[in-house]
């Protein structure tokens, strides 16, 4: 890759690493809140490369703690209202969802959030005929959650950034950020230095080497999920509610031209390009065949796997990094960095702007959340 030589000698107020959803929302909403100017970098050739494009497009306001709950309806709701005056072809439909969590993983300070209605087997089943038998627990029907389009979304926050004067680069690598003084002072970006007043680390699976590299520890895992697309099922194919079954653990999302399944794994792994692991149709149909047996009649006709990058404590990471002046994160965003993007954009940029008051303490860097061990790293 040639060095960009526009970047000698210039200065940004602000350069974001990373154009998956978090960094393009980041950038969005700084911009729109007269930060700039503003320059994104992203290693791949187009944005959205990695979890971005390889997730499952599920809008899902329920997670598994009250925080990341209400990133999650915050960020619904705009999803919700980007496309609301486009009925036709919205790139958001609202599907509903059924979700069964007979072991409490979700805890009640979120469900207290959500508006839902509990579903008996006769209401289950007259939406879902093809199921022998239900998974375990109570089914809950959440109404507004629904499916997207992830491009639609990723194409609103990069048009959103561009309009308001930020330059979006693809295919650029940045490295070697440099700290003096406690201070963030610069990077490099195809081996050219260049300088900026902040900088926001919104780079997914490599969250934890921007970390090793600034020298300021933070442990942040790659965990392996795979998808399943097969045919359609259900006659005639048409929008219903997803459905979530966390025990034995795996999610079903109708399509008119495709039914997509995972199985829900979790396998820690390195980041980089996230490759199939095993066989994720066979994890599947040993999950889903005791409910539906139709699935063994069904062929897998696309798989496909990306990663869920979790912090420890499964929170996201977001805002100012109180060891180094000027570095922010955007980072950590699990199984939810799409519903909750809109979300997390606001967020990072109230950080910037208004510093640690402008976000719940919570998301943030601390020593509680990260303790160090005796070798100096979390
Ligand atoms: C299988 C699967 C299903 C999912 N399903 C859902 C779902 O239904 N609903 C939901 O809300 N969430 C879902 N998620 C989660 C969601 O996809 C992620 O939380 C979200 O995409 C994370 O976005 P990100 O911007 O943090 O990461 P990414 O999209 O990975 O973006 C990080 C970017 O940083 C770039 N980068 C890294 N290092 C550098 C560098 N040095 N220089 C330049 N660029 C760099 C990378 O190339 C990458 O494009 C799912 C995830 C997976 C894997």
């Amino acid at each position: 890759m040639a060095p960009n030589r526009r970047d000698v000698g210039r200065n940004w107020q602000l350069v974001i690493v990373g154009g998956g959803l978090a960094g393009l929302a980041t950038a969005a909403s700084c911009a729109r809140r007269g930060v700039g100017p503003i320059l994104l970098i992203e290693q791949e050739s187009r944005p959205g490369s990695h979890s971005s494009g390889r997730n499952s497009g599920l809008i899902r306001r329920v997670a598994e703690n009250p925080l990341t709950t209400r990133l999650c309806i915050e960020g619904a709701d705009e999803i919700e209202s980007l496309w609301s005056s486009r009925r036709e072809n919205s790139p958001f439909r609202r599907s509903g969802s059924v979700i069964f969590d007979p072991s409490g993983e979700i805890a009640d300070g979120c469900w207290s959030q959500v508006s839902f209605r509990r579903w008996d087997e006769d209401r289950f089943r007259s939406m879902f005929p093809e199921f022998q038998q239900l998974p375990p627990g109570e089914a809950r029907f959440v109404e507004a959650d629904g499916i997207l389009e992830v491009p639609a979304l990723l194409g609103h926050f990069a048009a959103q950034a561009r309009d308001a004067g930020v330059e979006l680069r693809m295919g650029s690598h940045a490295h070697h950020p440099r700290i003096e003084g406690g201070r963030f002072n610069s990077i490099h970006i195809d081996g050219v230095e260049v300088k900026s007043a902040a900088l926001v680390v919104a780079s997914g699976a490599w969250a934890g080497q921007w970390s090793q590299a600034a020298g300021v520890p933070i442990e942040m895992t790659p965990y392996l999920r795979s998808c399943v697309h097969s045919d359609p099922i259900g006659h005639p194919p048409r929008l219903r509610p997803w459905i979530w079954a966390h025990d034995p653990g795996w999610y079903l999302k109708f399509g008119i031209d495709n039914t997509l399944w995972s199985a829900c794994e979790e396998i820690a792994d390195q980041p980089g390009r996230a490759t199939v692991c095993g066989d994720p149709w066979q994890r599947v149909k040993e999950r889903v065949g005791p409910s539906i047996d139709a699935i063994e009649a069904l062929e897998p006709r696309h798989i496909w796997a990306g990663h869920r990058n979790f912090c420890r404590d499964r929170q996201f990471l977001l805002g100012p990094d109180p060891r180094i002046e000027g570095w922010h994160w955007a980072v950590g965003l699990g199984g939810h960095g799409v519903t909750a993007s809109p979300a997390v954009g606001r967020r990072v940029a109230a950080g910037i702007i208004e510093g640690l008051d402008g976000l719940e303490p919570e998301l943030c860097w601390s020593e509680e959340r990260f303790p160090m061990n005796r070798a100096g790293t979390t």
